[in-house]
């Protein structure tokens, strides 16, 4: 594994990245024969040409997906196969590592240690259903004599599964592992900033011994490549991690074709509550900090509203303005970056358009500014504004980026008010050490996950997802498998 900025970079000198598609097994160019270029956030020349997916491309790889789940080699595999082949590709991952971080580092500026994570939580991924395979047990209901009934899930068949840039290969493998788990087929379209990695993975299953078919890939923009998904009458579910404006979106599309059933992991404008009683505060300190300026805060879980209780607020946002300054901004191939660049030019002028908003809604506490870094042109400055009303878009807005804001409460009734006064509902974190109040507040906070003293908590074992405006439907644990499932009732008499 390499250590220095030196070796990573040589690595990226050398990497040699395919841009195709990956339909039915083939790496293709697009049937339009257009292409989209693949930009690194830290400048240069583009990463790779990508192949620009349309609806033509669309519909070759959901007719290789139809074939391959009719055949049956996957869909009806044994449970003890399908382990073998869903170990077998997180091993690959494993083995490629190396690569598979690079790409994601080269198009998403995403720091080269959180990439290799990345990798090795998406290999857990495909670990974790791959157990599941052989100890999963349907159910037999009560019945009469002479009845057996039984309710047992199948695979739903073509799965379309659409992604962010935010976690490329990550965000993949959450919907492919289950999906793949379940016993579909699937057609993937990544996000136009970040292709490669998908690409690379949907190689790597075939050569982990998945059939030919099961897994395409196929890039190119949202409006043409994913309505394309989104609208194809063969598909017969949507998995999508988005923004909950192209979430709803899909819901559309399902509507007016053929009302497949619509996953949605969307945004999130996360509350982080700290009650006075939180403890030891340098401790609350790290977490709230690495709960916003993790991969530049461009994170659908990011906790950017902190609510704290008033007597500690100004000593809390000393020690977070501290963790802000302290932070590195720099190359994200070089492992002494602590706060890579955010992913593109779009991505950049919204979140600067905050900041010029912030500075007249409230009062800022440091950062605030656009900065340059190692040659890189798209690095915000850590930044945080105190003192942060409800009515203000600061307050209601998914930023996407590193920028927290926050509003001081005086008292459990209005701390509760102001983290539920969201349209997301994605997580909530709090610390108190009023064993009580934790379980009030577990019942009160209107998110997917709350985490009472920690923050964030996610796990393979736990289910993941939004309530409001953040989403329908769960990733990870069984939920995250059984929502590509179709339960069907078997009732026979003898
Ligand atoms: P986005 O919604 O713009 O794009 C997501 C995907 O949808 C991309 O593949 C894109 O090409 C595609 N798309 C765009 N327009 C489309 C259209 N008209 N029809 C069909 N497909 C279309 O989101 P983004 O900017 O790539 O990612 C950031 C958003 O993702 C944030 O809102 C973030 O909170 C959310 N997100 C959520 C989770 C979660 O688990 N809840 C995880 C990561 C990111």
């Amino acid at each position: 594994m390499p250590h220095s900025h030196h070796d990573w970079q040589r690595l990226a000198a050398e990497l040699t990245a395919d841009g195709r598609a990956f339909i039915d097994g083939q790496r293709q160019a697009a049937q339009a024969g257009d292409w989209l270029d693949s930009l690194n956030p830290m400048g240069g020349p583009p990463v790779a040409r990508i192949a620009a997916g349309t609806a033509a491309d669309i519909d070759l790889a959901v007719a290789a997906a139809r074939r391959s789940f009719s055949a049956g080699d996957w869909s009806q595999a044994a449970p003890t196969r399908r382990r073998q082949v869903l170990q077998a590709i997180a091993t690959r991952l494993r083995e490629h590592a190396t690569t598979l971080a690079l790409l994601d580092c080269l198009e998403v500026g995403k720091r080269i240690d959180e990439a290799l994570d990345d990798v090795e939580e998406s290999a857990r991924l495909f670990d974790w259903y791959a157990e599941v395979q052989d100890k999963w047990y349907d159910a037999l209901a009560a019945s009469p004599p002479g009845v057996q009934a039984s309710m047992r899930h199948e695979p739903l068949g073509v799965i379309g599964a659409v992604v962010p840039w935010n976690y490329p290969l990550h965000n993949a493998c959450v919907k492919l592992a289950p999906a793949l788990a379940a016993g579909n087929s699937v057609v993937l379209k990544p996000a136009e900033e970040s292709s490669l990695s998908a690409l690379r993975l949907a190689e790597l299953c075939e050569t982990a011994g998945l059939p030919q078919g099961v897994v395409n890939v196929v890039p190119g923009h949202g409006h043409q490549a994913g309505e394309a998904l989104g609208r194809h009458a063969d598909v017969d579910a949507i998995g999508f991690t988005g923004s909950s404006e192209i979430g709803k979106r899909f819901m559309v599309y399902a509507g007016e074709s053929n009302m497949k059933p619509v996953w949605l992991e969307c945004g999130g404008k996360s509350p982080h509550l700290v009650f006075a009683d939180a403890g030891d505060l340098e401790e609350v300190a790290d977490a709230v900090a690495g709960a916003i300026f993790t991969n530049a805060g461009q994170v659908c879980s990011a906790h950017s509203r902190l609510l704290v209780q008033r007597e500690l607020a100004e000593p809390l946002l000393d020690a977070l303005c501290r963790r802000a300054n302290a932070l590195t901004l720099g190359d994200p191939l070089d492992p002494a970056t602590t706060l890579g660049p955010l992913v593109s030019q779009a991505q950049f002028d919204k979140v600067c358009d905050y900041l010029r908003l912030g500075r007249s809604e409230a009062r800022l506490a440091c950062g605030g500014e656009p900065r340059e870094a190692d040659g890189g042109r798209l690095f915000v400055a850590p930044t945080i504004f105190a003192d942060v009303t409800p009515d203000r878009r600061l307050f209601r807005e998914e930023i996407f980026g590193p920028v927290l804001t926050v509003t001081p409460f005086d008292d459990e009734e209005q701390a509760v008010a102001l983290a539920n006064d969201s349209e997301y509902g994605l997580a909530a974190s709090l610390w108190t050490r009023d064993l009580g109040r934790a379980h009030r507040l577990c019942d009160r906070l209107q998110a997917g996950t709350v985490t009472v003293n920690g923050v964030d908590a996610v796990s393979l074992q736990t289910t993941f997802g939004g309530v409001k405006q953040s989403g329908i439907g769960r990733d990870y644990a069984l939920a995250g498998m059984q929502k590509y499932m179709a339960v069907k009732t078997r009732w026979i008499q003898y």
